[in-house]
């Protein structure tokens, strides 16, 4: 951030602003909480000349703000991380259709909006990780994680988190809701503790033996790669991984998006910063900077990530997966996943 800036706060909303010359702006209301992005936003100044103000707080927050501020609100921008939270934002109109030859050339189309309310820009596998002197035969799949084979070694987050959720979402997609039922029901009795933490803690599990596999995104544990990690960068050779579903229906992926919101004052700044995030050089940042994988496809991965390796990715679009929110969460609560 330039030294030039203002941070003001109130509560967990903070307002980091620059200038606010009458053209020449974007407002941008972001969730994304990674100190890595101030290059995304300096190196778009940069380039452009249009002067970045970011409304930061979480997405719960961002949303609910930019309803109270109705037709006034300032935002043109909205950037979350998770596809339930998008899709959520979606359904209160908080966005406005993109049609933009760049974006839709550059990012696939599962990881958009079908009108353009909003576009992926980086993605995160959701996959299983093992101890490696503890689990010979790792789940190779999803359904996996059900089978008895495993009673008691699983470590999941709980069934309130996003993550959780747009996962669930995704199996449903695939499997169907009775199937789905069964497979949340079989993964709470395999499960080694309670449902708690982060996805970072799902990994240090591993490490202290409470958990002998989880689940978590791929950029926690390439972060713990890259840089020092406490309870998990220590022992990372004790650790394997699995990417789910390879041989059926992918692996599910969850991704951090960007749309234009439905009221911004400065709609085609708003649409040349999407189409800068599309960029190499901004999709680079996901992955060097925040251990993502970058959604523009033949964009080269950082080093901590290219150690994970490639693979194929669930194919479904995330908004139909994420329609799919309200069943998940009725499910997990039916079985008394928590
Ligand atoms: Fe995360």
């Amino acid at each position: 951030m330039s030294n030039s800036r203002t941070v003001l706060c109130s509560l967990v909303i903070c307002f980091v602003g620059g200038s606010t010359l009458a053209d020449g702006i974007v407002n941008i209301y972001s969730s994304r909480h990674y100190d890595t992005d101030e290059r995304l936003y300096s190196d778009f100044e940069a380039e452009t000349g249009i002067t970045i103000n970011r409304i930061e707080g979480n997405a719960d927050e961002l949303i609910a703000r930019m309803e109270a501020e109705g037709a006034n609100s300032p935002a043109d921008i909205l950037l979350t991380v998770d596809a339930s939270r998008t899709w959520r934002a979606d359904q209160k109109g908080l966005y406005q259709p993109v049609d933009s030859p760049t974006l839709n050339a550059q990012i696939p189309t599962y990881l958009r909006h079908t009108a353009g309310h909003w576009f992926g820009f980086s993605q995160r596998a959701r996959i299983i990780f093992y101890a490696k002197d503890r689990v010979e035969a790792p789940p190779q799949t999803y359904a996996d994680l059900a089978d008895p084979a495993y009673n008691g070694q699983v470590c999941m987050r709980s069934a309130t988190n996003v993550y959780s959720q747009t996962l669930l979402s995704s199996v449903i997609a695939n499997e169907g809701e009775e199937a789905a039922t069964a497979w949340a029901k079989g993964l709470m009795e395999n499960l080694a503790r309670d449902p708690q933490g982060g996805d970072t803690d799902q990994l240090r599990g591993l490490v202290s033996g409470e958990c002998d596999i989880a689940v978590s995104n791929t950029y926690y544990f390439a972060r713990a790669i890259r840089r020092d990690v406490e309870g998990v960068s220590g022992a990372i050779d004790g650790i394997g991984w699995v990417f789910p579903n390879q041989s059926t229906t992918g692996t599910h992926v969850n991704v951090s998006t960007g749309g234009v919101a439905a009221n911004a004052p400065n709609r085609e700044n708003a649409i040349r910063f999407l189409e800068y995030l599309s960029s190499e050089s901004a999709q680079k940042y996901f992955s060097e900077g925040n251990d993502e994988y970058p959604a523009v496809p033949g964009v080269g991965l950082s080093p901590s990530v290219a150690a994970l390796g490639y693979f194929r990715s669930d194919t479904i679009a995330l908004d139909t997966i994420a329609e799919n929110t309200a069943k998940s969460q009725a499910i997990y609560n039916a079985v008394g996943f928590e």
